[in-house]
């Protein structure tokens, strides 16, 4: 009887959450490729074709399914996710060639494949068939199942999983993680019902079969078990789309736009709701953050900031509320443009200043000097006089003639407004400045503020003109011999500024220059894993004791070095650890300026 129909009603609830979760899906793919810019559809198209797409391919099977990158952080919750991911594609997979080989290639519906068991419990007769695929899929359900036993430890006790914090679910997450925790005990269930009613299984389903069998009615609760079965299937996937779920069908689309080039920018664009809808809400994002281990704040981070976004919820303290250090974003392991993506939000909560209040720096010029060096400090670097001196020697030093863009005052780099979330108005400023730089015809544009390193090669047109941090400046100098120096052999620590190592890359250039004059002694969390210094321009809501408590924890580690100074590149880093290290701190300018032969 089963065999001739190959149907029963305890397959519609699975049905229908099937044709629900794909309308959703495709629902939400057209609604999301149509927000796209033409450039970035432009991009898709031509690179469809391409190689890229064989590399998204890839992409897509070492890190939806294998996870790849979650191992490389946290071994336990890799092991987790590729047994539960790869396990269970697996399993459809490997149904899949059983039922075809049962059936001899004939097309049946879906659920046939995922309920053969019921409909299949012995090979019907007839059948020839050479390989056994009872105990690959007995072994694959035992794997996921032990995967489930994992996560729900996870939920429980997240430290066991090497996490400190996990996180914190929505209903729709909820009702997604509920079902997906029953669908394998179901379904072993409900297959071992039907071993033990009817034979066939292998060494978990015939085994719990007979145990069943011994002990209750097992042909009376069969169908109850089906039913079970297909219920919580049905229910997970019609929650799925409303659930941190959704990221198991985005992130395959995100791979390939990363790998097409199409990335969050700061433009409208959908790009960033792919993104948003990508993340898995691994919750990998929430141990490195110091907002959270340092200051206390647990409702920011990546993690919850895209939830918000995804549900239309998001306020502007979550969104501001964040330093924009960029930890996050190294380890997240899906690859999400975090920092762009919280940026392009703030737009909607900032207060603005009126139409044009700009209007004032119109043809400012403040400039002093005059080649083909261009020298911006920066707003900061201004308020740092050592770190001016430090500089004008070095120039001096190495016999450099120096136009200085705003020695005596001049217009910001546009890059905090941006932060803020006032594109329009920085966009004025990066005009200003741009105009300035052609109009003095220089050649090489050196600051010592990695803030507006970043503006400046990231956001203004500045063809023609080399863009330097003033790190890279003067180990170009020591490296050409144009500048003198001695090794003081001065045991030295670190810090790596958040914008100019994450944001910029730049992690060799300072410790060659270290390491020229004096001896370097690296903290734990070093380079790509450096700690923030709390006094972020991008945190508008933060307040002083809280980033005093960043710093100071911060400091500690570098502290434990044993180290007589800590050296950092970037004038606000200089400021914020000056107020509460135990050890002196100093701007790089001025270790090599101490170490100057003079001629
Ligand atoms: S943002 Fe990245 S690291 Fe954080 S939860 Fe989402 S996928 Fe995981
Ligand atoms: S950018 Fe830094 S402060 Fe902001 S959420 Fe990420 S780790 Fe936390």
């Amino acid at each position: 009887m089963k065999m001739n129909t190959y149907f029963h009603p305890f397959v519609i609830p699975f049905s229908l959450g099937v044709l629900f979760l794909f309308a959703t899906l495709i629902f939400k793919y057209v609604r999301w490729y149509l927000g796209l810019t033409s450039d970035e559809k432009l991009l898709i198209r031509k690179s469809l074709f391409t190689v890229k797409s064989l590399k998204a391919v890839k992409e897509c099977f070492t890190e939806c399914l294998l996870h790849l990158k979650i191992y490389k952080v946290n071994l336990r919750l890799g092991y987790m996710h590729m047994s539960l991911a790869f396990g269970w594609f697996l399993l459809i997979l490997v149904g899949q060639l059983e039922t075809a080989t049962y059936l001899a290639n004939d097309f049946v519906p879906l659920y046939v494949h995922v309920f053969f068991r019921y409909f299949f419990p012995i090979a019907p007769e007839g059948v020839v068939h050479n390989i056994d695929y009872a105990p690959l899929m007995d072994a694959l359900l035992l794997i996921i199942l032990i995967s489930v036993g994992l996560a729900m430890t996870k939920r429980l006790k997240s430290k066991l999983l090497g996490m400190k914090k996990t996180t914190r679910h929505t209903l729709g997450d909820r009702l997604a993680l509920s079902s997906l925790w029953l669908i394998f005990p179901a379904r072993l269930l409900a297959e071992s019902a039907t071993c033990g009613a009817h034979g066939g299984g292998s060494f978990l389903t015939s085994s719990v079969g007979d145990l069943m069998a011994n002990i209750c009615p097992v042909d009376m609760i069969e169908l109850p078990l089906w039913w079970l079965y297909s219920i919580v299937l049905g229910i997970f996937m019609v929650s799925l789309p409303f659930s941190r779920y959704l990221h198991i069908f985005a992130e395959i689309p995100h791979i390939f736009l990363k790998n097409y080039g199409v990335r969050a920018k700061n433009e409208k664009s959908t790009v960033d709701d792919f993104q948003i809808a990508a993340c898995s809400r691994c919750g990998i994002c929430i141990d490195p953050c110091q907002m959270q281990s340092s200051a206390g704040v647990n409702n920011m981070q990546s993690v919850y900031f895209l939830r918000d976004c995804r549900q239309g919820t998001l306020e502007y303290k979550t969104a501001d509320n964040c330093l924009m250090c960029g930890r996050c974003e190294q380890r997240c392991p899906v690859g999400i443009d975090l920092n762009t993506i919280r940026l392009n939000r703030r737009q909607g909560t900032l207060l603005r200043l009126g139409t044009n209040p700009y209007s004032y720096a119109n043809q400012l010029d403040t400039s002093s000097g005059s080649g083909k060096v261009g020298y911006f400090a920066g707003c900061m670097t201004s308020l740092s006089p050592r770190i001016l001196h430090s500089m004008d020697r070095i120039f001096e030093s190495a016999r450099e003639n120096v136009w200085n863009a705003d020695r005596d005052g001049g217009i910001c780099c546009g890059r905090p407004l941006m932060l803020a979330g006032d594109i329009d108005g920085a966009r004025k400023m990066m005009q200003m400045n741009t105009e300035l730089f052609r109009k003095h015809q220089i050649e090489t544009l050196v600051t010592s503020c990695p803030i507006c390193l970043k503006v400046f090669k990231e956001e203004y047109n500045l063809q023609g003109i080399r863009v330097l941090h003033h790190s890279e400046y003067i180990l170009e100098l020591i490296s050409q011999g144009r500048l003198s120096v001695k090794n003081n052999g001065n045991l030295v620590t670190y810090h790596d500024p958040c914008e100019l190592g994450r944001g910029s890359g730049i992690y060799a250039a300072p410790r060659e220059v270290i390491e020229a004059v004096a001896s370097l002694r690296e903290a734990d969390e070093h380079s790509e894993h450096s700690l923030c210094c709390g006094s972020s321009l991008a945190n508008t809501v933060i307040g002083t004791p809280q980033a005093y408590k960043i710093a100071s924890d911060a400091a500690a580690c570098f502290e434990s070095t044993g180290a007589q100074t800590l050296i950092t590149s970037c004038p606000l880093c200089k400021k914020a650890f000056a107020k509460v290290s135990q050890i002196p701190v100093k701007d790089l300018s001025e270790l090599v300026c101490e170490s100057l032969i003079c001629k």
